[in-house]
């Protein structure tokens, strides 16, 4: 048999195809095959022999997937513990299955990542041809092999830090990629933190679900990290809110923390001696270690913003001399998730605490404690038990009070509670019609369900988890 001659480079996009009429050109990139060995990906499908030197073939679709899952990959992969692998059920390999059907979607689901196509005024929109969508679905399966515990907790503040990691590892994962270090330079006239291609995430996408519901989603692409949302705990916020505002939806929610990384992004790099396009990457680098660091040691408590940016204050001590506390603290204190009074408790409390943030690894999570809902609440035949966000926090911080000083954090149950509520509300959670009494309050199934309720080995009903999208 005659082997397929390699190819030498493929043909994809830097970060995102941008919105229609596409003005960008692809750039040429080194055939995409090794990933981190304890991070591998693939494609499913025959590795085409052409380069897909045109957007809109299937060629051009398949390797700029694989160069973004392996960009992920080799970002987040050297970062991580050693031995690090991914959860269970997705097994050795993390697969992407490019055509999923017909949505404006993607998600990840502990089977692998699905990315779906949709026509839209005449442009037919692949989602998993967009670096950024597909760098930002692999961050969920790079969460959740970091800490598995995450997935099946009920709070929307935990869910919304999933999204938030899923956009900030389409960010760094980007960042080092052609020219994209040097363009946002140019955009931003110098300050990253500002709106530029790296901050504006899945600009075709978000184009694509603009055309259907123009307030769905930002004016300029699907979810702006260049922001000024402020934290509230999403227990006091609506459900949802037009893209403008601010909902205890996990991607609404997921601004607040996006927000805060960029500019911490930005701080960093402006300590760096140059500032030029190499200092933004190496920025990025310090952000992923400090990220991977904090979130090995934080608890999973309902106000995990400020626990998380908590224990990357006590990183900073730990890898960097505490060299840029400074860019962290204004980044969490602007955005809230920190008061300015927490940022300086959360410092001083630091190295007391450092022994449990360096050196450790994966646990597989602690029990966490569960609320027990009544089945008259939803109209469901049996009552139901769900996950609480309730480990102890290591740091005594909960974000801040819009008008002074720190709120007081919803305990576990409320938090995990009002997540179920706005679930119920949103339709995300499937409920098998033996379950369902006939004045059940379960929303028609035309969205993507997220959750479900099944019947437990032990005999109960349980809510758990389907996917991210
Ligand atoms: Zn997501």
């Amino acid at each position: 048999m005659k082997l397929k001659p390699k190819l030498a480079s493929v043909q994809t996009w830097e970060d995102d195809p941008g919105e229609p009429p596409i003005g960008r050109t692809p750039i040429q990139r080194p055939t995409p095959e090794v990933s981190h060995p304890s991070l591998p990906v693939s494609v499913a499908g025959e590795p085409p022999a052409e380069s897909g030197d045109y957007p809109g073939s299937a060629e051009f679709r398949y390797w700029a997937a694989a160069d973004a899952m392996s960009r992920a990959s080799n970002f987040w992969g050297p970062l991580m513990p050693a031995n690090t692998t991914w959860n269970g059920s997705v097994g050795q390999v993390l697969t992407a299955q490019l055509d999923s059907g017909d949505d404006l979607n993607a998600y990840y689901d502990r089977s692998g990542l699905c990315f779906f196509r949709h026509t839209v005024a005449g442009v037919t929109v692949h989602s998993g041809e967009s670096p950024d969508v597909v760098c930002h679905e692999a961050g969920h399966a790079v969460l959740d092999a970091l800490r598995p515990q995450f997935w099946g907790v009920l709070s929307a503040e935990v869910g919304a830090f999933h999204e938030s990691f899923g956009d900030m590892s389409a960010i760094l994962s980007s960042l080092g990629v052609g020219a994209v270090a040097d363009e946002v330079l140019t955009e931003t006239q110098g300050n990253p933190a500002r709106s530029s291609r790296l901050s504006r995430l899945a600009e075709q996408l978000g184009w694509a679900i603009r055309q259907i519901d123009p307030s769905a989603v930002d004016r300029d692409c699907l979810r702006n990290a260049a922001n000024n949302f402020f934290y509230r705990d999403p227990v006091t916020l609506r459900p949802s809110e037009p893209a403008s505002q601010l909902s205890s939806e996990v991607h609404s929610f997921s601004r607040v923390f996006t927000g805060a990384f960029l500019d911490a992004v930005a701080g960093i790099f402006y300590q760096q001696p140059a500032r030029d396009g190499d200092a933004l990457v190496q920025a990025g680098q310090i952000m992923g270690r400090l990220l991977v660091a904090a979130l090995l040691a934080t608890p999973t408590v309902p106000a995990l913003y400020a626990q998380v940016a908590a224990h990357m204050l006590a990183a900073d001590k730990a890898l960097y001399d505490g060299r840029y506390g400074p860019a962290l603290r204004s980044a969490f204190v602007r955005h809230g998730i920190l008061s300015p009074s927490e940022a300086v408790a959360a410092d001083q409390a630091a190295p007391q605490h450092l022994a449990a943030i360096t050196g450790v690894v994966p646990e597989p999570g602690a029990d966490l404690g569960t609320v027990t809902v009544p089945a008259e609440r939803y109209g469901l035949t049996e009552p139901f038990t769900a996950s609480a966000p309730s480990e102890q926090p290591r740091f005594a911080v909960a974000g801040a009070d819009p008008a002074i000083g720190s709120l007081t954090p919803a305990d576990p149950a409320k938090a995990a509670e009002t997540f179920i509520e706005d679930l119920f509300r949103q339709g995300r959670i499937a409920v098998a019609d033996e379950f369902l009494t006939t004045s059940a309050a379960v929303v028609d199934g035309t969205r993507t369900r997220t959750h479900q309720v099944t019947r437990q080995d032990s005999g109960g009903l349980v809510l758990d988890r389907l996917l991210f999208l």
